[in-house]
Parts: C-alpha cells; structure tokens; sequence
C-alpha cells in the first residue's frame, strides 16, 4: 500500500460514503431526491473516485463548481447528470454547454448566454439559482417569478431545477435559515400555483438536513454530511454521530529512529530534538503533505505500534515523533496520524483541534498531496484488493 521511496498516504473510505448517504436519506424520507455537491474536488477526496461510487446511487445530480473537474466527470461516462454551480462568465457557456453539462443561470445575462450557445430549436437544460438571504449569488428571490417569465419567452432554456443556499453554522443561523426556507418555500407555492414549479426544486443542504429543518422543495443537496463532516461551528445543533468521515486514514513509516542519552539541542525556531526523553522517531510527512504546525499548547500525537506519541515538530517534509515510550518502535513502523482502532484511535476532530482547523479544512489541506488510496468493499472486485490507489 505505500512506497518505500516516500511511505506516506492517505485512505479514503468510500463504503462509509455509502453509509453516511443512507443516513442522509434515512434523515429525509423516501420522497426527497438527492442531489451531491462534488465540488472542490469532492471536498478534497477526489471528485472522479467518489463519482463512480455514487453514480449507482440513483443521484439526482452531481453538482461541482470546476470546469475542468466537470470535464472530467464527463469523460467517466457516468449515468448521473453534472450540474455547474455558477463558476463561469456569460462567454464562458457556450463551452459548458458544448461539453454536456447543466449550467446555473444567476440573471439574465448568462441566461441571454446560455439561450445564445444553444442549437436551434434544441432545449438547453438549465438550473437557476436564487438569492433567498445569502447575498452570495442568483437572482434575488422577490425577482424570481419575473425572471421565470422571461425565461419561458428565450429560445432554448428549459428550466430543470431551481435552488437556493442556505448554509448555518450555530444557533442564530439556524433560526436565519428557518425564517429563509420559509420565504422559499412561499416562492414555490405561488410558481405552483402559475404551474411553473421545475423538475427539481431544492434548498437545504447539511446543515438544514442535520439539523431536522424541512420545506416544500423536492430535493437536497449535501456536501458535508456525505464526507461525514459537521458542517457546524456549534455541535449541540445536532448528533452527527451516525455520520463517519470518509477520510479514514493518514499515515506514513519511521525512517530513523534515534536514542538521545543526554537529551538534543532544541534547533532556533522550533524543537527537532527532545531535551529529556532518549528516543525520537522521524515520518517522511509534513507540511508539504498538508500538515501545519499544530496550535501551541496543544498535545498533538500519532499512533506508533498501537501507542501514542507525542509530535514534536512539523518541518516542511518531516514530522518528529517523541518514541520514549514506544521502546520497541523500528524503522519501517507505521505511524498513522489519523485513524487506528478502538480508544487508541485519532479521530479527525482531534487531528483539526490540533492544526486549528476545522474538520473540512483539515480535509482540503491535506487533498491532493499524499498518495491517495480507496477503500471500496461494495464496490471493489468480490472482496479481494480492498484498496486500491486511483487516479485523482
Ligand atoms: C456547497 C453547496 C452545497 C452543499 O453544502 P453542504 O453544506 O456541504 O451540504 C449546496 N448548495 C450549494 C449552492 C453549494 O454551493
């Protein structure tokens, strides 16, 4: 599973991708669809590999917000449709277009745009996006109808899905997002009334469905939970305890192990050596591979042999390890800085608390840096080579 020239990778488990997705679905009810927000690469654990786990899923969408990554998805042949998060200028549609995915019009301009990329007398499948209170982007929700109207009379779109953003981080976004889903909701009713209700409609993602709120929309769409993420600051908003983060493993091998009998030098501007203990121990993983320095005060550890020790310092491509009292620790062990089994293992929430990060941000930090391996036992070949390396 690792190479001996630089032991150190990453192991992202994809049947906990499945499992997270039942939960979400169990959380919704059987009549709500299901749109995954793939973006970011995935959220940093590979857009391509989590596609092709997904795509028997029965998945409304795929949504990203990357051209190239979209690109890409595409050329997996995947069953699932790939819809663009607004990302590109009214120029820029023609080519989304031409490349088979689903564009997001914000206002008239790119909706001019998409009409003009189209071929004559062929529909352009489109979903548009409303600014029901986040101020980020879409058409503000008091304009929707009118904008709907004018849209019916281009040539061209065929409006697939409408769908808004209301994301929450505590308490007092909560209550924001309540009072927003109910103006959405108010929105749906009156283009339900005209008839003009699109396929899909959708406005809650994970921390809407986390936190139990519902509305009249048809479909969610969910990032976070699916990578088994919280998506809040505040964890008493909901018991995220049945979702499992995807990224299951960082790890890497001692390649020297050190005795230090009258202890080391502490080098200017961080501690490589140990002043009092007699062994230390060095992983071929740092800041380049996405670690940062942890948060002073904090007492963060890597597993070793299935014991703990302390890190003592992250350099740019070395991680130093306190083995004083890991006495049989070797070169060639592993040492895994996030995952192990039972009480000894180090959750994903500590490796953030220790960086200063939050679990999401850990994520991405780490994405594209280390070898990265997948775990699939449903969808690998009958049990056999449960990992395998992909291409990202
Ligand atoms: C990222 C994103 C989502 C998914 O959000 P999560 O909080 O990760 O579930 C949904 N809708 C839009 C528009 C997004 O940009």
């Amino acid at each position: 599973m690792t190479d001996d020239a630089h032991p150190c990778w990453a192991v992202y488990d994809l049947d906990r991708l499945r499992t997270n997705l039942a939960e979400i679905r169990r959380c919704i009810g059987p009549d709500q669809a299901c749109i995954a927000a793939l973006k970011a690469d995935a959220y940093g654990h590979g857009a391509v590999p989590v596609a092709r786990a997904l795509d028997g899923e029965g998945l409304t969408a795929f949504m990203t917000g990357s051209f190239d990554e979209a690109c890409r998805l595409r050329a997996e042949g995947l069953n699932t449709p790939v819809v663009m998060f607004a990302g590109a200028l009214p120029k820029g549609m023609a080519d989304l277009i031409g490349a088979g995915l689903v564009p997001t019009v914000v206002d008239r301009a790119s909706a001019e745009a998409t009409a003009r990329a189209g071929r004559a007398g062929e529909a352009v499948p489109v979903y548009v996006k409303v600014n029901a209170g986040l101020g980020r982007l879409g058409v503000p929700l008091e304009a929707v109808e009118d904008f709907l109207d004018e849209l019916a009379t281009m040539q061209g779109p065929e409006v697939q899905g409408l769908y808004t953003h209301l994301p929450f981080g505590d308490a007092r976004g909560r209550d924001w997002a309540e009072q927003r889903l109910a103006a959405f909701d108010a929105l749906l009713a009156c283009l339900d009334e005209r008839g003009l209700t699109p396929p899909v409609t959708q406005a809650r993602a994970s921390a809407c469905v986390a936190a139990g709120l519902s509305d009249r929309a048809n479909a969610v769409c969910v990032g976070h939970l699916l990578y088994g993420l919280s998506p809040f600051a505040d964890d008493s908003l909901a018991d995220l305890s049945p979702y499992r983060p995807v990224l299951g493993e960082i790890g890497s091998r001692l390649i020297q192990v050190s005795d230090h009998p009258q202890g080391s030098d502490i080098a200017i501007g961080g501690s490589y050596g140990i002043r009092h203990g007699r062994r230390t121990g060095v992983a071929p993983i740092g800041v380049a591979q996405g670690l940062v320095r942890p948060v002073p005060g904090s007492r963060p550890q890597a597993l070793v042999r299935g014991r703990r020790a302390a890190i003592l310092a992250v350099s740019l491509e070395h991680l130093v390890l306190d083995l004083t009292d890991v006495e049989d620790a070797a070169v060639g062990d592993t040492v895994r800085l996030l995952g192990g089994e039972g009480d000894a293992g180090i959750g994903l929430d500590d490796l953030a608390a220790w960086f200063g990060m939050t679990a999401l941000d850990t994520v991405m930090a780490l994405s594209g840096r280390l070898p990265a391996h997948y775990r699939d036992a449903a969808g690998g070949a009958a049990g056999s080579t449960p990992l395998r390396s992909d291409a990202r």
